[in-house]
């Protein structure tokens, strides 16, 4: 006899939104979270409008911070050329992140979810029949049965670990710090200073204006990111960092588990953003994986790859343009700034007929 259809492990995005669709599809889902649901904060809650197809009633209310219509590329620091590349309409908002976990978590809740804060995952069995997960709560260490477990761990998921799953390609370190100016402008700052990725500023409404910066293992982070601060010439406060997986790896499915979200490296390799494939992800698990079935973890696997994995493709060739020579990256970003017609989330549309309607009416101008 099981206990459990699924146990999640992790309860953010992609945890929270798994938990919510396999509960309303009638599964017996316990979701653990090694702390308290959205924190600590190590993400800028920068997405698409897309977020709002994947929230319940209330929500922007609740978690909106600014809209933004697009970005101002720099190849140096503030004070050098901005190129911006701009929407007609809202590109993408700006919204509280903690408050998005939180917000997940209570839907996946209401969805009949059992979700447990203060549950640390530390070992994860995978029997032919079943999986066993042990957890660390605040009171004892328990062991749960379920056909099947999901890794929704994040980058350095613990789950990947136990099944012998591969890890991503590459893990950036991520460094964000916020600054108390009120700034309701609508347009993001991308400085391509740091190696092979770059540093960002991002106003966020009344709650102040955020300064970031990725770089790969081996870069002086922490050096990149005080170069930045110096530069804009502002007191930062609440420092918090973070690891962003670069993928996809070859594999994120086992017999009885599978990953979602960072722990399966669902991001795009030019921003690092993951919210919203990790979400679009889960949606294909819930909709492809019948725990009584562990055959259907490969219509999962099929699933979610022809949704994004050609995104990421062109995604790393997107980055690629971050590590050209300066001179170069000028001219492309002076050819290229304009209007454009790109969904954040789809370097695909690249090619879309919107983009290219964009691209000629600059031509004509
Ligand atoms: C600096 C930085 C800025 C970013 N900015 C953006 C952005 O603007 N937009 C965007 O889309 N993405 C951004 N990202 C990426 C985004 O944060 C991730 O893609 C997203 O959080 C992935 O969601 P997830 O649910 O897979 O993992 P997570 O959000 O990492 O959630 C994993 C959860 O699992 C829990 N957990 C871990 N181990 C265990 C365990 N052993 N037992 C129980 N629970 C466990 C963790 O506590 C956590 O709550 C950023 C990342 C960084 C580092």
């Amino acid at each position: 006899m099981y206990e459990y259809d699924f146990v999640v492990v992790g309860v953010g995005p992609a945890g929270a939104r798994f938990s919510r669709r396999a509960a309303e599809k009638g599964y017996d889902v316990l979701a653990l979270e090694q702390g308290t649901v959205g924190t600590p904060l190590a993400c800028s809650g920068h997405v698409s409008t897309d977020v709002w197809e994947f929230t319940g009633p209330g929500a922007r209310a609740e978690l909106f911070q600014n809209e933004i219509y697009g970005a101002r590329f720099h190849v140096g620091g503030p004070r050098s050329d901005a190129y911006p590349f701009y929407k007609d309409e809202v590109a993408s908002n700006v919204i509280d992140r903690v408050g998005l976990d939180r917000h997940l978590a209570d839907l996946a809740r209401e969805a009949g979810a059992d979700v447990r804060e203060e549950h640390t995952v530390t070992e994860v069995r995978e029997r032919r029949d079943r999986v066993e997960v042990v957890a660390s709560g605040p009171d004892d260490v328990y062991t749960f049965e379920a056909k099947m477990v999901a890794g929704c761990d994040g980058p350095r998921s613990r789950v990947r670990d136990e099944l012998d799953l591969p890890e991503p390609d590459e893990l950036l370190h991520g460094v964000l710090a916020f600054s108390e100016e009120e700034d309701h402008q609508d347009f993001v700052d991308v400085h391509l200073t740091a190696p092979t990725f770059f540093a960002w500023r991002i106003p966020r409404g009344n709650a102040g204006v955020e300064y970031g910066l990725a770089a790969p293992p081996g870069v002086q982070v922490n050096k990149h990111f005080e170069e930045l601060i110096d530069g804009y010439e502002v007191d930062v406060s609440h420092r918090c960092s973070g690891a962003i997986p670069i993928g996809p790896p070859e594999r994120v499915t086992t017999r009885r588990g599978f990953l979602l979200g960072d722990a399966a490296a669902q991001t795009k390799p030019f921003t690092g953003g993951g919210i919203l494939y990790g979400m679009t992800s889960a949606d294909h698990a819930a909709r492809e994986i019948d725990p009584d079935r562990p055959t259907t973890l490969a219509a999962y696997e099929r699933a979610w790859r022809d949704d994004i994995e050609r995104e990421q493709s062109l995604g790393h060739w997107l980055r690629r343009a971050y590590s050209l020579p300066e001179p170069v990256q000028r001219i492309g970003l002076g050819a290229l700034s304009g209007k454009i017609g790109v969904h954040m989330d789809r370097p695909t549309s690249l090619l879309s007929r919107d983009h290219l309607r964009a691209m000629i009416s600059r031509a004509f101008r």
